[in-house]
């Protein structure tokens, strides 16, 4: 044993100041007695020690006491050190201090790989634009080679650019250096090139990786989900189950979203019931998702009955659950909630205020929409998105004050958007405004010349005016021009299994029970005076085969389908993937009332409970 020395240079008693290292001294008590107490092999127990502060301050992000730990490490002459260098560089990038991280790493005068890989993870952690990749420039020219660390952080960084070009090249660059099976490079790939919206690249590289980790199918899950491939979520979802892979909470909220947007309540509930069971359930992600799918699938009840079960409640959760409300046209309990979470001491936020705001558009609200809106810029100090406009131009335009929706467009510091245009025409219709709707298409053809809605809605506004001569023109355009309309489809969940209807399906195996069902039911309602309204719904066909058209809308199939199917007490749930027209409106609102049958469906903007003959949307949507 090396004999004691007491209070040399070394010596650990003569050291640091721990007046300013609180959260050290809570964290690891026993590490001031070892200072206080311990004099053996002082140079030794002294740097190690440091080294020790330095990672437990990095891990408490304490600053304060990490420069502490600097100046002492200067003290005793170990700065230069190369592992305490990448010590220090990783202490100052968790406390976001990336400057003083730098002049570390500039100051080296050895770099092992080590330091590279530690600075480059310090400017991805800390999203310094670029600089990663300019780092890992550097370090090809100065001929340091990198390692599978390297790249997976120069990926991230990509990542939050959406920078496809660089991940290409850096892709290529690890094949040349044969890491591109490597599990985290792989993962990283994927997930950029999920992030850029390049699926069948993602999906690629998912098919073709040697070894993955439960992060790698959770990546792959959330790029699903991301751009749109719901089922495929769900598949992949089932699979690593089937394959063992743990769940954790990213890819527990991913697959419910799957399910939020499909609709798919079976499923949703099964995740649910899943999330429950391996303790997800109290991350606030995973209950905020789940309360949007109960939402989505048209269970605004089961929604709020989770809702309140959550003891301690995120802004998160306060935000789905208006949301939630907002989508349901349930605008005064959106409204109870919005004044609740701040007497609970939560501020609204920009999400909170998109949410109450569609509320009170979907009810035809303007003036607590117009409170709300000035709320947000007065009280909160929020500056209002696109997305705050966007419902304020809906509010304006459904209250009829046409001109004020377009004075706001007008206003704004931004260029309006293709769907405050398709909202303004919209209303148009409603009020027959043919001054605006004009104005309204005209942008609306620049934007989005390929939609066939938008001629349709024209040649519909200036139908119910009774300007022949331009419907006749906006018919000959929509005929003539490169012009498509999405197919109307409907689809209904129906024991575990979905089943999807277009306009005038001839594909599905019960379609002729469908068709004959629906007859029936249509001689039925015209008892209850229902008339097929031709005008509510402008098909580029002749007038005689409009009424066999709006007769067989995906949404009657579904309905028809659900009626013969679905035991009587329970409420049948669609979903469509475009507007609901006005006569299949009012054709469920009949429904509901003959065969007193709930009926909820799901359109592209909001949805519709039918009972009784009513409408939960009050005919605003
Ligand atoms: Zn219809
Ligand atoms: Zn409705």
């Amino acid at each position: 044993m090396k004999p004691l020395r007491r209070c040399g240079r070394f010596c650990a008693c003569s050291g640091i100041r721990f007046r300013n290292l609180s959260v050290i001294s809570e964290a690891k008590p026993e590490l001031l007695e070892v200072e206080k107490d311990v004099h053996v092999d002082p140079d030794f127990t002294r740097v190690s020690n440091l080294q020790y502060l330095l990672q437990l301050c990095a891990k408490t992000r304490s600053s304060v006491g990490g420069r502490a730990c600097h100046a002492q490490m200067i003290r005793v002459g170990f700065e230069m050190d190369i592992l305490t260098s990448n010590m220090l560089i990783n202490m100052y990038s968790k406390c976001s201090l990336v400057d003083d991280a730098r002049k570390k790493f500039n100051e080296m005068p050895v770099k092992s790989l080590v330091s590279w890989n530690t600075m480059i993870g310090a400017l991805t952690q800390n999203v310094v634009e670029q600089e990663a990749l300019i780092l890992f420039i550097q370090m090809q020219r100065e001929g340091t080679p990198f390692n599978e660390f390297t790249i997976s952080s120069v990926l991230c960084e990509c990542a939050f650019r959406c920078a496809i070009l660089e991940c290409m090249q850096l892709h290529a660059f690890s094949i040349k250096a044969s890491v591109d099976s490597n599990c985290f490079v792989g993962t990283s790939l994927l997930h950029v090139y999920a992030k850029c919206s390049s699926m069948k690249d993602a999906g690629r590289i998912f098919q073709s990786m040697p070894e993955t980790n439960a992060v790698t199918w959770s990546s792959m899950m959330a790029g699903y989900v991301q751009n749109g491939f719901h089922e495929e979520a769900l598949l992949l979802f089932q699979n690593a189950q089937l394959m063992g892979f743990e769940q954790d909470a990213f890819m527990i909220s991913s697959v419910v979203s799957a399910c939020a947007s499909l609709a798919t309540l079976i499923e949703g509930k099964q995740v649910h019931a899943m999330s429950c069971k391996s303790g997800f359930d109290s991350n606030t992600y995973v209950t905020s998702s789940i309360i949007d799918m109960y939402a989505k699938c048209g269970c605004i009840k089961e929604s709020y009955l989770i809702f309140q079960g959550v003891e301690v409640k995120s802004i998160v959760l306060w935000n789905a659950m208006i949301s939630g409300f907002a989508r349901h046209a349930c605008a005064l309990e959106a409204m109870i909630l919005f004044e609740k979470m701040q007497q609970r001491g939560f501020f609204p936020d920009e999400v909170t205020y998109v949410s109450v705001l569609n509320a009170c558009s979907h009810m035809g609200l303007h003036e607590e929409g117009q409170k709300y809106f000035d709320l947000m810029v007065k009280q909160h100090n929020l500056s209002p998105s696109v997305r705050h406009y966007s419902c304020m131009v809906d509010i304006l335009g459904r209250a009829g004050r046409i001109q004020q929706a377009y004075d706001l467009i007008e206003r704004m510091s931004f260029d309006a958007t293709n769907s405050m245009w398709g909202s303004l025409l919209a209303s148009c219709r409603i009020y027959g405004n043919i001054e605006f709707a004009e104005i309204a298409a005209k942008h609306l053809f620049e934007m989005e010349p390929n939609n066939a809605g938008n001629h349709i809605l024209l040649a519909n506004i200036y139908a119910a005016n009774k300007k022949w001569e331009e419907v006749a023109r906006t018919r000959k355009a929509l005929r003539e021009g490169d012009i498509r309309k999405e197919r109307g489809t409907s689809w209904i969940e129906i024991k575990n299994k979905i089943h999807s209807f277009t306009v005038g399906e001839r594909n599905h195996p019960q379609i002729e029970e469908i068709y004959a069902k629906l007859d029936s039911l249509i001689e039925e309602l015209k008892k209850l005076n229902y008339k097929v309204d031709t005008n509510n719904d402008l098909h580029d066909v002749e007038e005689s085969s409009k009424q066999m058209l709006l007769r067989h809308h995906s949404e009657k199939l579904a309905i028809t389908f659900g009626l013969m199917c679905l035991p009587s007490n329970i409420p049948i749930r669609i979903m469509k993937n475009l507007r609901i027209c006005g006569d299949c409106h009012e054709f469920m609102k009949l429904v509901s009332k003959f065969t007193s049958r709930e009926i909820i469906v799901r359109d592209t903007n909001r949805f519709h409970h039918f009972k009784d003959g009513l409408c939960s949307c009050g005919g605003f949507w």
